[in-house]
């Protein structure tokens, strides 16, 4: 299906930026580059020339890695660059809207209002689990909604969207909105991805990130998975070299096999510490609940959340506050850290 009748005209009708051409076999006299390369430059392929406009061999792993085609992935600075992106592409200032189901992650909502659209929010159902209400989503859905972001497992919840349901939504709305699917931090959750159903849903949207599992957050790697094209519209935004060389680099390196099979033994220890962590912080009297998590971090409730910060600060840690959300009441972000900073948080709110 081809989803650009979706897109904003003035994309469709953009020539995009003609960058100079890629042809490394020859003397690059086009550019106007710097010849030399500093001798503290450790990259491979020299600071001093641009990178390649489109960086297809870093494509081409990422998408050899989530299962899909390469015309299906796009590299973006983070996937914070990708759902850039997606507003840019689809939303028409003015005139169309983002829909989001808070508490979510903040970016859907940015992105849309920083792009002149509406942002229509459908709350989810903190009494269910943080499931999604699809009866509020359905009588939403009459309104001129284009991009539908679905973050799963969710931040800053840590719960999990049932994959039926996010396939209902966007059988539901095909043809006329796309379904955005965050899974930055599926890999802690142990269960599969959507990317490989895109090819029966072509609506449907996956947000990937080196920055969680990977442990690349400082390189700003993410990847768009999409349609051919939704990724080919995707192309047109995304600025000329817009993926570093050094992060190219990192990346390209951080999926070679050693490497990767360390990422597995990491993504194991954070999904054990994530357990033990939450044994520890449900005794604290400081606590009064701690949400199940499929991520790498922990939805904690406190009646004290201001002390609860406090005593962390003390002790040398940040947390991120979300007390004051009217879904999040008294809560508490908390990334799962190494084992003894875990323990030493715990010790440190007891
Ligand atoms: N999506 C979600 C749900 C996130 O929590 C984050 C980072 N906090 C991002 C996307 C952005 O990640 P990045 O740009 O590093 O890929």
């Amino acid at each position: 299906m081809n989803l650009a009748r979706i897109a904003r005209p003035e994309i469709l009708g953009l020539a995009p930026y003609a960058h100079a051409s890629w042809e490394p076999a020859l003397t690059r006299l086009h550019a106007n580059e710097n010849p030399w390369r500093d001798a503290d430059d450790a990259s491979l392929a020299g600071l001093n020339r641009y990178p390649e406009p489109e960086p297809a061999a870093l494509e081409a792993r990422l998408a050899a890695l989530y299962g899909v085609a390469a015309d299906e992935l796009l590299a973006a600075r983070g996937s914070d660059e990708a759902i850039d992106l997606l507003a840019r592409v689809f939303l028409c200032p003015g005139k169309d809207a983002a829909l989001i189901c808070p508490p979510t992650f903040g970016m859907y909502a940015v992105a849309a209002r920083i792009q002149g659209a509406s942002v229509i929010e459908v709350p989810l159902l903190r009494e269910r689990g943080f499931a999604l209400d699809e009866a509020a989503l359905g009588r939403a859905l009459e309104g001129p909604v284009k991009l539908i972001f679905i973050c799963t497992p969710n931040n800053p919840t840590g719960h999990e969207t049932d994959p039926g349901s996010i396939e209902r939504l966007a059988a539901r709305v095909a043809g006329r909105a796309l379904v955005v699917v965050d899974e930055a931090y599926a890999e802690f959750a142990g269960t599969g991805s959507l990317a490989t159903r895109i090819t029966r849903l072509p609506n449907l949207v996956v947000l990937r990130t080196l920055s969680k599992a990977y442990a690349l957050a400082g390189a700003r790697v993410g990847a768009l998975i999409a349609d051919a094209s939704v990724v080919e519209l995707a192309r047109r935004v995304r600025p000329p070299y817009s993926i570093a060389t050094p992060s190219t680099e990192a990346a390209l390196a951080a999926l070679a096999p050693a490497p990767l099979a360390r990422a597995r033994e990491r993504i194991e220890l954070i999904r054990s510490e994530r357990t033990k962590l939450a044994a520890a912080l449900a005794q604290l009297p400081l606590v009064r609940r701690v949400w199940p998590s499929a991520a790498n971090f922990l939805l904690v409730e406190s009646d004290d959340a201001a002390a609860l910060l406090a005593r962390a600060r003390a002790a040398g840690f940040l947390l991120r506050d979300f007390s004051q959300g009217a879904l999040t009441p008294g809560a508490v972000r908390i990334s799962v850290g190494t084992p003894e900073d875990n323990a030493r948080l715990a010790g440190s709110l007891a």
